[in-house]
């Protein structure tokens, strides 16, 4: 995986990080810029992709469910994955062989929104704006750690921005892939269900990790479902502007998601409070106002590098 996300920057160095947390990091070093996945990352992922295809009760219109059954087992050791046994049962892929190209895709597709969210964290210059307003180096994913609440401020939109780089940049990529592709697999799979259904989870994963781990939610990252609506807002809006044709997925997938996760790993425990749902789109809004004065600040480093990063609402120059 490492090789095929380096092949996308050829100043960016991306490595793997040795470290089972799932997480991952953009990094300034000097005038080097690295982008650091923690091998937990991939292998969290590969498990919980594998595992959701597996289950004949998860997206059943996708190839044929009949062949798939999903244990109590595999279940238990999804749940406390660093048993070590989890790496051999959680990892046994799908049975039916369009299902296990599908797995096999939104693997890919998870980590190139990944990549790209950190190379947006890199290219839209937040790492030279909090190193030199904050003094911080350094770019994580999901560590909480104590900030100023001006810098958590400043840290929640430029998140946002990353996600919309890390989804719009990652459906370019992921539809050239596509279409470059073996043709074998196309006719009975959607590309832009596959994207759709690999980000979402990829975002509701978030949510669960925080969970399942007992975290406090992270002063610099918004809440994962206000990320979720904000990469769902911005590609509808922002697709055919940047000269991506919108997305269209055929079948509607977050509450299908979310409820996977909270019946099969959560013991029926909503994923969001009614509250976090209600107060989403709002919270949204004035996220994106929080950036205050430090909005000229990071426009001009973006000028120097000509990676402009245009808000909601802002006129493309
Ligand atoms: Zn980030």
């Amino acid at each position: 995986m490492r090789r095929e996300l380096q092949r996308f920057s050829s100043s960016i160095l991306c490595d793997y990080i040795n470290n089972s947390q799932f997480n991952a990091v953009a990094k300034l070093q000097g005038d080097k810029e690295y982008i650091g996945i923690f091998y937990g990352f991939t292998f969290f992922v590969y498990y919980i992709f594998l595992t959701m295809m597996s289950d004949p009760k998860f997206l059943p219109e996708i190839g044929d469910v009949s062949l798939e059954s999903l244990s109590d087992r595999r279940i238990r050791l999804l749940k406390n994955s660093t048993d070590p046994e989890a790496a051999l049962v959680c990892t046994a892929w799908p049975k039916c062989p369009v299902r296990r190209s599908a797995a096999d895709h939104m693997i890919y597709i998870a980590h190139l929104f990944l990549y790209f969210h950190e190379a947006a964290h890199l290219e839209f210059c937040h790492l030279y704006l909090v190193r030199d307003e904050f003094q911080s180096d350094v770019y994580e994913e999901i560590e909480a750690f104590p900030l100023s609440d001006e810098e958590a401020d400043v840290r929640q939109v430029l998140e946002l921005q990353a996600d919309q780089g890390g989804a719009l940049t990652s459906l370019r990529e992921w539809r050239a892939a596509w279409q470059h592709g073996p043709v074998a697999v196309k006719h009975s799979l959607d590309e832009d269900l596959l994207w759709s259904a690999s980000v979402e989870i990829l975002l509701i994963l978030f949510q669960y990790i925080r969970i399942a781990n007992n975290k406090k939610l992270s002063p610099s990252h918004p809440n994962p479902f206000i990320r979720w609506l904000n990469v769902k807002m911005s590609t509808s809006i922002y697709a055919e502007e940047t000269g991506l044709k919108n997305v269209n997925s055929p079948i509607p997938l977050g509450k299908r998601i979310s409820e996977w996760f909270s019946k099969t790993l959560l013991d029926g425990a909503p994923m969001y409070s009614d509250v976090e749902r209600k107060n989403a789109k709002l919270e949204l809004y004035h996220i994106w106002e929080r950036i205050g004065p430090y909005r000229d600040k990071l426009r001009q480093y973006q000028l120097r590098r000509g990676h402009v990063y245009y808000y909601p609402g802002e006129i493309r120059t």
